[in-house]
């Protein structure tokens, strides 16, 4: 049945543009696509007479008037390793190489056990959609079946899903690796076949194809995924630039370029459906590259400062028109919500600012956007979701910010406007707020789910 959604709606327009609609409505049909977004009205029913929707051939989903709530896009996570969820917060002193090394390969190997993926993928999926990611790019583990476990795991659950299975056949451990180039070929290819079997038209899940990143793939590999991206239109994530060792080491294994953007480049991988990770050590040359090619950056703050890589410069990146979405990148990354990663990305640039330099700065309001709208572009979805533009789908939360136990005290004399409470939100809200998670039109998660 089709739904009218009433009550505020707050979205992302463009990078600084925050709209806040106090008395809306969205008209949506039963397959999930926007059909009206009615600005400013009176009451669901009003809007749907204006758009000629009979009485009686609708729903009507209202914000609670006697709440302070109001419905939000759903967040999109442009990096998140799924299988990493168990190390969350584990990462002591370490920096990137040692950090692989001592806490994730060994995790990340547990997983031949169907149980341990089982167990994982299940809570990471139920964990993410209700701090209201409707969109996730994973990355699993080399295992083919664990992999494809990960897929039917978000399928049934509703969430939007990128599934990587994670290509590493050079410089990795030999308990944990591509035994050989034609074993990765082969395994990539069974997971493509299994999510194409479960979803055809890779509506819901997707699969992405995904070098670990540069250092732990042959050129063969690297070259081989990339032509295998250009004939099938697969998207690609990697990493890139997120450590100055990292970085040396990338440049010393594969001399036929001369940056590490440039190997991914001559590799074929660098294009507009390509989701890069990290880059906060790119070049002036580097970014250019990016741009031209229409690549986009998974900025993943609360990681780059747990393992202490560095500031990753976001102005920096969209002034030169390269697209940029925020990541969890869990488990670099210590907690697996967006909005806690808005906040990071956030302060992180105010870091940047603190040698003078105040063009760093992001806003509440551009944190937001690359939350909802950039995470959509660096994902190549930003024609079908983002906002609640007429034509797009019907992924949303509904974000009640005086419900029970909620982690955000409203104080209704001191907010002025609209925007005051989507910065108490962005500083002090979490996944209690979330009271309902939409994906296509279909209720899947949030702390009303059930209700
Ligand atoms: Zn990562």
């Amino acid at each position: 049945m089709r739904t009218v959604y009433f009550g505020t709606i707050v979205h992302s327009l463009a990078l600084a543009d925050l709209q806040v609609l106090p008395s809306a409505a969205v008209g949506v049909d039963e397959d999930g696509t926007i059909e009206f977004l009615d600005p400013n009205t009176r009451s669901a029913e009003a809007s749907a007479e204006k758009h000629s929707w009979p009485v009686g051939s609708y729903s009507v989903v209202s914000s609670d008037p006697a709440s302070v709530s109001f419905f939000f896009p759903g967040f999109f996570d442009t990096h998140i390793h799924a299988s990493q969820y168990p190390n969350v917060g584990l990462f002591g002193k370490t920096t990137l190489l040692d950090w692989l090394n001592s806490y994730t390969f060994p995790l990340e190997s547990s997983f031949a056990d169907l149980k341990v993926a089982d167990n994982v993928y299940s809570r990471v999926i139920a964990r993410t959609l209700g701090n209201g990611t409707t969109t996730a790019a994973y990355y699993a583990t080399v295992h083919t079946a664990g992999t494809n476990l990960l897929a039917d795991l978000a399928l049934k659950a509703g969430q939007r899903a990128f599934i990587g299975r994670c290509c590493m056949d050079a410089n990795s451990p030999d308990y944990y690796c591509d035994k050989t180039l034609e074993d990765a070929q082969k395994a990539t290819l069974e997971v493509i076949e299994h999510i194409t079997k479960i979803d055809p038209n890779h509506d819901i899940v997707c699969p992405i194809l995904t070098p670990r990143f540069a250092a732990s793939c042959s050129k063969e590999l690297l070259c081989w995924l990339g032509k295998l991206s250009t004939n099938t239109n697969l998207p690609v994530q990697t990493h890139i630039s997120e450590n100055m060792l990292e970085v040396e080491l990338v440049k010393s294994m594969h001399t036929f370029a001369d940056s590490y953007a440039g190997v991914y480049d001559k590799c074929g991988l660098l294009h507009d459906q390509t989701i890069l990770a990290h880059a906060v050590h790119l070049t002036d040359d580097e970014r250019a590259l990016i741009a031209k090619r229409g690549s986009g950056i998974a900025h993943c703050p609360a990681s780059n400062s747990a393992l202490t890589s560095g500031e990753t410069r976001v102005k920096w990146l969209l002034d030169a028109g390269v697209k940029v979405g925020l990541g969890t990148d869990v488990s670099g990354g210590f907690t697996p919500s967006i909005l806690h990663t808005a906040r990071q990305a956030l302060l992180v640039s105010r870091h940047l600012s603190m040698e003078g330099d105040e063009s760093h700065k992001l806003s509440i309001e551009e944190v937001l956007h690359l939350a909802t709208v950039g995470g959509a572009e660096v994902c190549g979805l930003s024609n079908k979701l983002g906002n609640f533009l007429p034509g797009k789908k019907w992924d949303a939360q509904l974000i009640t910010l005086d419900c029970k136990n909620s982690p955000v005290d409203i104080f209704p004399w001191e907010l002025k406007t609209h925007e005051d409470l989507v910065a108490k939100w962005l500083f002090n809200g979490d996944d209690r707020n979330v009271t309902k998670v939409w994906v296509d039109g279909k209720l899947v998660a949030g702390t009303a789910f059930t209700s």
